[in-house]
């Protein structure tokens, strides 16, 4: 099997042998029902290890940790410099590990571990020291108020910018700590308390994350772990002891967060899906465009929420072009995560692994014709070849439906009549590319698209300080940046006569 021939740390190996708890109130504790659940190694589909699985009790327990960490202290009444210490203190950790956590990604995960190290792990640590930064920025305004029905009275007048309180934070498993990362660093920054619900397919790093919360000295409480199923995804989404839930995953599941979030009306914040349009002019530079168009939709095995898997490509290059990304993946080296040479992994799942073989039938039968691809890779783990489909119209399910796997669609447009206007037509609208040489035409279709991000001459252009979320049904709200702090931090207006 994979583990065997790619051998683990040491770490590694002891912390998958368990016993794997939730934390909850600083105490690491079995399920209440005692319930535990398998995670399994993508690439040979073997059980990993066996995990808490918790449900709403469980959730209920640490929502009062949780509670009792924010309303009677420490955390939100620590002074913003202790809380900057320690929130940096995890992206050291993380950085020192990163091969531990890179390791244990990949086998959890499926991919790369050469790239959870250096992206995923590494991109964390990043994101808590980022925001340990913040936590001493986090700053209101004085306001010059003239009420004109007060004309002579005078007032000081200030807004203070507080922390929001509990937040539920429930994450997906393509960047399962990198997502912990986006979510818990801006929470903790703006002094918020966090429950942390992992997604079932990917447990393991979150739970390695939580041990870094104690090893780096963070009050009892004040980061909590959930593990377990959408249930206890659902029961963090509708208790009434949470004021904020923040949540990365499908579309379908963002619509369900809403509704259990109305019973109290907590805040929501959702970043969903996509289907992002990936634009190349012929006056493009083809050696960059080729290989970043396939970046576009095969990193992380197309299992990105920003995958560029509607390729419109200007039809004076169509055939060429189409014809040279087909070429560039067929030539990916297919493998396990844990293999040092490997550049695309397995599905996430069998579940998911089932999914996108549906779509490759859908498109197939719909009349698609894949100039590479189109099948299953191999006969053990979760492998889908790459695959470029030509041939399709708009209304087929590969150009319309999110397919979070190795499959693009390429369609000719006629620079003339313009391409946004197709790029556009989607229920989705979190990212886009752009390739051209012409700044003039790259400024001018970065307006024009509806997405969130919009990446010119490149794909996947994140960064820390970058605001990120959707348009339209890809999400509310925006993370990273300075943006994500409007999501953890409410306004008070005070006044005051003088
Ligand atoms: P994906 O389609 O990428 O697997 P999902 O949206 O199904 O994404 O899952 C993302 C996260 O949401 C996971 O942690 C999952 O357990 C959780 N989840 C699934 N269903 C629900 C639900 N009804 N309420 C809250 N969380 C849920």
């Amino acid at each position: 099997t994979a583990t065997v021939e790619f051998p683990l740390h040491t770490e590694v190996r002891e912390f998958v042998s368990g016993p794997l708890e939730l934390l909850i109130g600083g105490h690491w504790v079995p399920a209440a029902s005692g319930r535990t659940f398998p995670t399994y190694d993508p690439a040979n589909g073997e059980k990993i290890a066996e995990v808490s699985h918790g449900e709403a009790e469980d959730v209920n327990r640490a929502v009062a940790a949780a509670r009792k960490a924010f309303d009677e202290g420490p955390w939100a009444a620590m002074k913003p410099n202790e809380r900057e210490r320690l929130i940096w203190r995890i992206g050291d950790l993380l950085s020192e590990r990163a091969e531990i956590f890179g390791q244990l990604e990949a086998l959890d995960n499926g991919k790369s571990a050469a790239i959870a190290t250096a992206v995923d792990t590494n991109w964390a640590a990043d994101v808590f020291r980022y925001y340990a930064g913040w936590a001493t920025k986090i700053e209101g305004s004085t306001v010059n108020v003239s009420m004109p029905f007060a004309p002579d009275a005078q007032f000081h007048a200030y807004t203070l910018r507080e922390p929001v309180g509990v937040c539920g934070q429930i994450i997906p498993w393509n960047f399962p700590l990198l997502m912990a990362a986006w979510k818990i660093a801006p929470a903790l920054a703006a002094g918020n308390t966090v429950v942390l619900k992992p997604a079932e397919q990917t447990p393991l790093t979150a739970l390695l994350l939580g041990k870094l919360f104690e090893e780096a000295g963070f009050p009892p409480g004040v980061v909590n772990i959930v593990t377990g199923f959408g249930d206890a995804g659902a029961a963090l989404a509708a208790h009434d002891g949470v004021d904020k839930v923040a949540f990365t995953g499908s579309t379908e599941v963002g619509k369900k967060i809403v509704q259990a979030a109305s019973g109290n009306l907590k805040k929501v914040s959702l970043e969903l899906g996509g289907k992002s349009p990936n634009v190349v002019f012929a006056d493009a530079d083809l050696d960059l465009a080729v290989p970043g168009s396939v970046n576009a939709w095969m990193f992380n095995h197309g299992q990105c929420c920003v995958a560029g898997t509607r390729l419109y490509v200007e039809d004076t290059i169509f055939e060429e072009f189409t014809q040279a990304v087909a070429q560039a993946a067929s030539q990916v080296k297919i493998g396990p995560g844990l293999d040092p040479e490997t550049q695309l992994g397995p599905m996430v799942s069998q579940e998911q692994f089932d999914r996108v073989s549906r779509y490759l039938g859908e498109g197939l039968a719909d009349g698609a014709r894949a100039l590479t691809g189109g099948k299953r890779w191999g006969d053990t783990g979760y492998f889908i070849e790459p695959t470029v489909f030509v041939d399709v119209k708009p209304e087929f399910s590969i150009v319309r439906e999110e397919i979070f796997g190795p499959v693009v669609a390429a369609m000719p447009f006629n620079a003339e009549q313009g391409v946004a206007a197709a790029a556009n037509n989607s229920e989705y609208g979190l990212a886009a590319g752009v390739w051209t040489r012409d700044v003039a035409k790259a400024h001018r279709t970065a307006k024009e698209l509806k997405a969130g991000s919009v990446w010119v001459n490149q794909y996947n252009g994140f960064d820390t300080a970058m605001p990120f979320g959707g348009y339209k049904q890809s999400g509310w709200g925006r993370e990273l940046g300075a943006a994500a702090l409007d999501l953890y931090t409410q306004t008070k207006s005070v006044n005051i006569a003088l």
